[in-house]
């Protein structure tokens, strides 16, 4: 799932400063799962910017939906006439609703509310830890299913670096060393003679670092 922070309430006070009617709008999926910008987000965002900019002494109009995907046209199309009936729509899902929202609707304004921050897994109760960093050429059958991009701070590909001490990283003793779990994984499954197998350099190109990236698929396209 795609895991977000909302904004500090000061930085999105900021972005709404400019607009008189605006539409707080929270997404129904990832960002609902870890609390940060569903149905229940907005309305609790909603409301404390309604304090904050009375007191201010801001004449400003909140008002709320949730649509269950933001990042799916049919479920924008629901809400066209609110979307534009308001000045600015500051959405609460990840970047990719934000932009959704921009390119079905060129003439709106909009503004993110959530700041997106990785690809995670729900860990336990309120903990989400980053698992993928969608590199674009996945080798987790070649590493027992532990990622060595998003969970090595260093993203080697070949074993540990030197800093590894008691199965933490060197970055932070309360997390995991990533080559250390690797090795842990191999070694219970019989498969330590994997650690001797180099893995190539890697074609950064597939990464989402390495520009905009695009899956199609012709069986599925209707034109
Ligand atoms: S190897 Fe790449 S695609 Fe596979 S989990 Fe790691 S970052 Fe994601
Ligand atoms: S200590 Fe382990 S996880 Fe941390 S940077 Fe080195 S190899 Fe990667």
């Amino acid at each position: 799932m795609i895991v977000g922070e909302q904004k500090p309430l000061e930085e999105i006070k900021e972005m709404v400063a400019d607009y008189e009617r605006i539409l707080i709008l929270g997404c129904g999926t990832c960002v609902t799962v870890c609390f940060t910008g569903g149905e229940k987000e907005a309305g609790i965002l909603a409301s404390a910017l309604r304090m904050a900019t009375k007191i201010d002494g801001q004449e400003k109009a909140f008002d709320e939906a949730t649509v269950q995907r933001q990042c799916e046209w049919e479920f924008l199309d629901a809400i066209e006439d609110k979307i534009k009936e308001h000045d600015l729509i500051l959405s609460m899902a990840c970047g990719i609703g934000v932009q959704a929202i921009v390119e079905r609707f060129p003439e709106a304004r909009v503004a993110p509310a959530v700041d997106t921050t990785f690809l995670g897994l729900p860990e336990e109760h309120g903990l989400w830890t980053e698992r993928c960093a969608a590199c674009g050429t996945c080798v987790l059958h070649l590493t027992a299913g532990i990622c060595p991009i998003a969970r090595c701070a260093k993203s080697l590909l070949n074993g540990p670096c030197g800093g590894s001490q008691n199965g933490k990283c060197e970055i932070d003793p309360e997390v995991p060393c990533a080559w250390q779990l690797i090795y842990d994984r191999l070694k219970a499954q019989g498969r330590l003679d994997q650690m001797l197998e180099i893995i190539p350099v890697k074609d950064w190109s597939t990464s989402r670092d390495g520009g905009p990236r695009k899956l199609v698929r012709e069986d599925l396209r209707t034109d």
